[in-house]
């Protein structure tokens, strides 16, 4: 039987009061960013909770008219080398094989394209897979979208099967919401499941997932984790610090905590991005480390392993922690050499959310 697929308002508009203004704006809305949200993920909102988290992470807000912020917050086209191919970090090179989704997130820092237009996405695999084989120095892949495991078995095992058979290359990632969304794309297919451990016997494959709470931390999602692991997978996640959704150290705590008791390993915490349309999701960067530090307090080692990081249009930047007077970074990724290793200081400003190329801070206040 088919799954039900919430993609128009009018369902959404007989469980919410909004007025004929509100109405409309959300119309417009999404005509720009698409909403999908499947009957599982759906099932888990709260309609009596106007701030309830799964709510916030499915269903578009008005506050997604506004015109503030970017659409490329990483710089991700000057790092395309070809249509759906970026090489941003020597090691690493990133393959845009989809703009599906199984959900369209309210906060994707890739909503200038999920769901809506094709211009970024990969044409032509073999050409990608060419390009990976004659370039050495990448020694991992993350294939990525959209969500990965959108993707048919068919593909999945394509991009397997050549990948595998590259000797520079130590793993390949996918990145695929689908535990979180969709989680029986994961345990009721046996095909996907045979194929993944057929390849992961040849090649460490490593799965890059995105949970934001631990309200979808639910059976069916553990299950679905449980499924891959069985097959011999190592699961990450990558939570993104979201305004009214986690951005308390209890909530953190209880997510990370919850991840490592279901066989996930957290991995980063990203500042969320300032990406036009989700700049209401931003927490400030000094309040982001105060949630980190409390949250840390609970975790144990394995699930404060993770970092707190943003990643920006020169790398990946760890938002370390503070002095009394300082905010203090460090580039854990670098695009330019001269930024590698690279740790500085900034005064502590309560409404920097994000730093500029310059590395200046850019506060809520100017988005
Ligand atoms: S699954 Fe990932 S790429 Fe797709 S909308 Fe959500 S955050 Fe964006």
């Amino acid at each position: 039987m088919k799954e039900k697929v919430i993609t128009q308002l009018g369902e959404i508009f007989e469980r919410v009061n909004y007025s004929d203004d509100e109405k409309q704006k959300l119309q417009e809305i999404i005509k720009r960013h698409p909403m999908r949200i499947p009957e599982y993920y759906y099932d888990l909102i709260d309609f009596d909770n106007d701030q309830d988290p799964i709510r916030k992470l499915a269903i578009p807000s008005v506050l997604e008219a506004s015109l503030f912020g970017e659409e490329d917050t990483s710089g991700e086209a000057s790092n395309t080398k070809m249509l759906g191919l970026q090489h941003k970090y020597k090691q690493t090179a990133l393959v845009l094989c989809t703009n599906n989704c199984f959900m369209y997130c309210r906060h994707c820092f890739r909503k200038r394209m999920v769901g809506y237009t094709q211009t970024e996405i990969l044409e032509r695999k073999d050409q990608a897979i060419e390009y990976i084989r004659n370039h050495k120095e990448v020694n991992n892949v993350l294939i990525t979208g959209g969500d990965a495991f959108t993707m048919s078995n068919d593909l999945i095992e394509g991009y397997l099967k050549e990948l595998c058979g590259m000797d520079h290359l130590d793993f390949i990632r996918f990145g695929t919401r689908s535990i979180v969304v969709k989680p029986d794309r994961i345990y009721d297919d046996l095909d996907l499941l045979r194929i993944l451990n057929i390849y992961t016997k040849k090649k460490e494959i490593i799965i890059v997932t995105h949970f934001n709470h631990e309200l979808e931390l639910t059976e069916e999602a553990k299950k679905a984790i449980r499924a891959l692991k069985k097959q011999g997978l190592i699961i990450r996640n990558q939570t993104v610090l979201l305004n009214g959704v986690n951005d308390n150290e209890n909530t953190i705590a209880r997510l990370f905590n919850g991840l490592v008791n279901a066989g996930v390993e957290p991995y980063y915490l990203f500042q969320c991005r300032p990406v036009k349309g989700g700049v209401h999701f931003q927490v400030p960067l000094s309040r982001g480390i105060d949630i980190v530090s409390k949250a840390r307090e609970k975790l144990n080692g394995i699930s404060k392993a993770f970092r707190f990081v943003m990643s920006h249009k020169r790398g990946k930047i760890e938002i370390f922690g503070k002095t009394d007077e300082a905010v203090i970074f460090k580039f854990h990724q670098n695009k330019y050499d001269e930024d590698a290793n690279k740790i500085f200081m900034k005064t502590i400003d309560e409404l920097a959310v994000w730093l500029d190329e310059n590395l200046d801070y850019i506060k809520k206040s100017e988005i």
